[in-house]
């Protein structure tokens, strides 16, 4: 009987992880099919902002991606699978692009003084000839560079630190600002702090989840913060769901927050309508 059991199990557990990789594959012929016209792709905004004041710093674009027939497949979901499969190069490119095109819009019509990230992806550093094509991105789209930053994960970094530090060093001398994703998860080294041209530091969500209910963590986040400040770079806290974390972390001196209390990622004409349309450029 417990035998008989056992086979259940394996065979549910087999048949589980077949399902699984047949998933991988079909999301990911899927992909392949979507990738010359990007359809069904499109940017969501979420904003960051500053603590004290209120005012928007920052937004962060982040990808979706819908089918007629499947629905949305989360972005945790399908980027690994770019990665792997070699395709996160032209997802990639047209993540830039439509934040480029989007960024250059909003600047025409709309006062500057806060950054657009967007998030690059662990293989998409390293493709021979990145930088020259954030370059042509940039040129042919007329956006500031100072008004643009690049997220990356420490994972990222970590796999070859000094390939990555001298890119990330040619996008800095364009102005790009660099800010350290999901600070403090992974293999949080403080190696890449002090190898990195770094702006920004932003602290994983499972931090500012756990902030209220553990004083280690908050130990760890105001030591995080103190460094960060030290090595003059700027914090900004990922996944603010309720008031008292936020000022939770305004007590821990944290300069920049952003996540679901504030706002949901939004589309672009949400994201204006609330953040930007009171604010013409200076000399409108
Ligand atoms: P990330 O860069 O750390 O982005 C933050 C994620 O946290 C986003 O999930 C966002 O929707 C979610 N989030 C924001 N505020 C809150 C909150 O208060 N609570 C909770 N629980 N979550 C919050 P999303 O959009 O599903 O993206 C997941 C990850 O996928 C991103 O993590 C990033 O690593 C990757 N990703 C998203 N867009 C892109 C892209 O355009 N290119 C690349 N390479 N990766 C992307
Ligand atoms: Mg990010
Ligand atoms: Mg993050
Ligand atoms: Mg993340």
């Amino acid at each position: 009987r417990a035998k008989q059991q056992g086979r259940n199990r394996m065979e549910t557990y087999s048949g589980t992880m077949e399902e699984v990789v047949r998933e991988r594959l079909a999301i990911g012929s899927r992909l392949r099919l979507s990738l010359d016209s990007m359809a069904g792709f499109y940017l969501l905004y979420q904003p960051q902002l500053d603590l004290k004041s209120g005012r928007l710093i920052g937004a962060e674009a982040l990808i979706r991606w819908t089918l007629p027939d499947i629905g949305s497949v989360p972005p945790g979901m399908f980027i690994p699978l770019a990665e792997e499969f070699g395709m996160i190069a032209p997802i990639g490119e047209w993540v830039l692009r439509e934040a480029c095109r989007q960024l250059k819009a909003w600047s025409d019509r709309f006062a500057g003084g806060w950054h657009l990230s967007v998030n690059l992806s662990v293989k998409q550093l390293q493709q021979p000839g990145f930088v020259a094509g954030v370059d042509r991105i940039v040129a042919e789209s007329g956006v500031d560079p100072g008004r643009l930053c690049f997220e990356i994960t420490e994972t990222a970094a970590l796999l070859n630190l000094e390939s990555c530090a001298q890119i990330l060093n040619e996008l800095r001398a364009r102005g790009i600002r660099i800010a350290l994703d999901d600070f403090g998860t992974g293999y949080s080294s403080l190696l890449l702090l002090k190898s990195l041209p770094l702006s920004i530091v932003k602290i994983d969500r499972s931090f500012t989840h756990d902030l209220l209910a553990s004083s280690a963590t908050a130990s760890i986040v105001s030591g995080i913060i103190a460094m960060s400040k030290g090595l003059g770079m700027s914090v900004i806290a990922e996944g603010i769901e309720t008031e008292e974390q936020l000022e939770a972390l305004g007590r821990l001196g944290c300069e920049g927050y952003q996540g679901y209390y504030e706002s949901r990622p939004l589309p672009p004409d949400l994201f204006e309508r609330q953040y930007l349309a009171d604010d013409p450029p200076e000399d409108a």
